[in-house]
């Protein structure tokens, strides 16, 4: 299944190039009060939901997926765990570019450990990355995008997937400098999810999906999953030995060389196989 939100807290059913409103379907969600879970419930009540959403796709209006401002698909990350220099290749691009490592020592991660970055910088495909600092190199990372849909704490790796809600691209966007990661990767607009959540079931094993990003056209990354030196179930198992992971937490897996900067006025293209394919603007806030 794949859920996208839309245009004002709409939420919709993707079936091909279209988007059937089923937002009906949400009033059967848990009421909930001040204070708020520090969860996405409808992540967490995603399984529950499936027969009411498809109930409502039956009947709801079909609009074109090109036709509607695409928003995060999770809407309430109660935090997204990101994963530095998860492929060789972009470590060894990472240590030998100035303008990636800027004089810091690029470790490997299994050293470095996982890293945080806010959730007030998620936004949807339909968005814009803003740029700040024009005097910066601000960078485009893909990522696979893990969305955790149990409560997961301790792991085991064989057991870690099933805990995936669903997965959908990851944007992990990156002013490049001296600063620590949380700093520069936490701006406003800088995780971009999309364009849609598809649940774990249409993809099968996060093994073995290609990754290909372009700006204006111009190929920049392309890899496959294959190639992360930590694999999805590995990143949930170890995060989950830090710190509980709740419905709705999002990890980013890590990004695969090619890394580069953008500018306000280039669209990137984001494509993950089995999970969809995004363009995002870039412009200046
Ligand atoms: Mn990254």
């Amino acid at each position: 299944m794949r859920l996208a939100r839309f245009d004002g807290n709409r939420f919709g059913l993707v079936d091909g190039d279209d988007v059937i409103d089923v937002t009906e379907a949400l009033a059967a969600l848990p009421a909930q009060s001040y204070p708020f879970p520090r969860t996405d419930v409808l992540i967490e009540n995603f399984e529950k939901l499936r027969p009411a959403l498809e109930a409502a796709a039956k009947s709801g209006a079909r609009k074109k997926l090109a036709d509607v401002m695409l928003l995060a698909p999770v809407a309430n990350p109660g935090k997204i765990v990101a994963a530095p220099v998860n492929y060789k290749k972009h470590l060894e691009e990472a240590r030998a570019d100035a303008g990636i490592h800027h004089q810091q020592q690029v470790g490997e991660i299994q050293k470095v450990g996982l890293f945080l970055k806010a959730t007030s910088s998620v936004i949807g495909a339909g968005e814009t990355i803003l740029i700040r600092h024009d005097e910066r190199r601000n960078d485009h990372e893909i990522e696979l995008a893990v969305v955790i849909g149990k409560t997961a704490d301790r792991v085991s790796k064989e057991d870690a997937l099933n805990y995936v809600a669903g997965y959908c691209i990851g944007l992990d966007m990156t002013i490049r400098g001296p600063e620590e990661r949380s700093l520069r990767k936490s701006l406003d607009t800088f995780t971009v999810l999309g364009p849609y959540f598809v649940s774990a079931d249409e993809i099968g094993d996060p093994a073995g999906l290609d990754l290909v990003l372009t700006v204006d056209g111009e190929a920049r990354q392309t890899a496959n999953t294959r190639d992360l030196v930590l694999d999805v179930p590995t990143l949930i198992s170890w995060a989950s030995s830090f710190y509980t992971l709740h419905p709705g937490d999002v990890i980013l897996s890590g990004t695969p060389e090619g890394v580069g900067p953008v500018v306000p006025g280039n669209t990137i293209r984001a494509t993950i196989s089995k999970v969809g394919s995004m363009d995002v603007k870039v412009g200046h806030i």
